[in-house]
């Protein structure tokens, strides 16, 4: 019997509607292959939903996402919205699903495909091999803390407060130590324990819960450090665990280690097996409506779809490997082509890469 699955489908704006599409694509093919019936649920969301209901994120999208075993989301955003107040902004609905599905997991995977490597701003010999992923706490620390900002004699005083508690990293850290089960068995968990006194608490928590996972090696590193460890030799990490904000800057920095921001995807996950799973560019709206975006981050997302919502990891691995025959066989979209290459449209990638699925 064909396993059921209901994915909620939130494109967005800008280009999301178009890679949001062969993503799609790909999962019927996926259906077929490896024994699933989707059924596809579509949501407005961001600038999109603004213009139809006056919410970027309207209850009817969140109820329906609520009930998915998956959300796919393109992007939201663009030049249309962006003088709107902060509460009808398009981007105030990423915070706002996240909060809502309770995903306190952000997992964002760099490893560079060969044919790419010369994109990345770093050596060929530095980027040859990376394959990291970086699991960053989402719900929690500096940007939920409470803050204040007042008068005082000595001038304006703005403060942030970072808070957490035991349980929000005891959380992430089993999920960091869990992927790496999946994956080489190693974990650095990235801390400023030298400082600060959540860092310290942190860094408790993950020696507390290491000896659970007795076959995953544990490394502890100070932020300083893993900033110029992940341009000098990321080829050494697996698994990075941090928190809320140091995690939103090494995330970026780890990007760009693959020197193309049409490759990069993204998973957050809460308990359970629900998960979002988007893209980790916006929606390009100076490229908007060509059809000469590239989809390849959002087909990567739909691999982590399967693999982490869905526990199927040869959907997953599949669906990668036909990106890979693609990028080998020469085809590019029009942000990665060179002379040597072939330039294909949006509609067109999705197409090839479904040609390419094999189990
Ligand atoms: P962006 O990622 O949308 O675009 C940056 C550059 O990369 C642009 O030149 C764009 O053409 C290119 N690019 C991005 N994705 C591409 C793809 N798949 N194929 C080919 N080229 C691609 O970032 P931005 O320009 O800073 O932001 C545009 C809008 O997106 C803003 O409104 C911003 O708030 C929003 N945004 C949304 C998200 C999200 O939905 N998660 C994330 C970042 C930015």
């Amino acid at each position: 019997m064909a396993k059921e699955k209901q994915i909620a489908v939130l494109p967005g704006d800008g280009i999301g509607p178009e890679i949001v599409d062969e993503a799609v694509k790909v999962l019927k093919r996926v259906a077929r292959m490896f024994g699933y019936s989707f059924t596809f649920q579509y949501g407005l969301i961001g600038g999109a939903a603004l213009d139809e209901t006056g919410q970027p994120l309207p209850e009817e999208t969140l109820h329906m996402s609520q009930k998915a075993d998956a959300v796919l989301l393109g992007a939201v955003g663009g030049p249309k919205w962006d003088d709107n107040p902060g509460d009808l902004r398009p981007e105030k609905a990423l915070l706002g699903i996240r909060k809502a599905l309770q995903l306190y997991a952000n997992l964002r995977p760099a490893a560079p495909h060969e044919q790419l490597i010369h994109n990345s701003t770093l050596k060929e010999e530095t980027v040859r091999g990376v394959d990291l992923i970086v699991v960053r706490e989402l719900t929690g620390g500096l940007y939920f803390g409470e803050k204040k900002r007042e008068r005082t004699e000595d001038g304006e005083v703005a403060v942030d407060t970072l808070v957490y508690h035991e349980h929000e990293i005891e959380r992430i850290v089993r999920k960091a130590f869990e992927i790496a089960r999946l994956r080489r068995k190693r974990v650095t968990s990235v801390d400023k324990a030298n400082v600060l006194e959540s860092s310290r608490l942190w860094r408790s928590v993950v020696e507390r819960v290491a000896p659970d996972y007795p076959d995953v090696t544990l490394e502890h590193m100070l932020v300083d450090n893993c900033a110029m460890q992940l341009v000098r030799r990321p080829a050494s990490f697996d698994v990075i665990v941090t928190e809320n904000m140091f995690g939103d800057i090494l995330s970026d920095e780890a990007a760009i280690l693959t020197g193309s921001i049409g490759m990069l995807p993204s998973a957050s996950l809460g308990d359970g097996n629900i998960g979002l799973y988007e893209p980790v560019h916006g929606s390009a709206p100076d490229i908007a409506g060509q059809g000469i975006a590239n989809p390849i981050a959002t087909v990567l997302s739909v691999a982590m779809m399967m693999k982490y919502s869905f526990g199927d990891e040869e959907a997953a691995r599949a669906i990668e490997q036909a990106v890979h025959k693609v990028l080998d066989a020469g085809y590019r979209t029009a942000d990665l082509a060179g002379d040597e290459h072939t330039t294909l449209t949006t509609a067109e990638y999705g197409d090839k890469i479904v040609d390419m699925l094999e189990k």
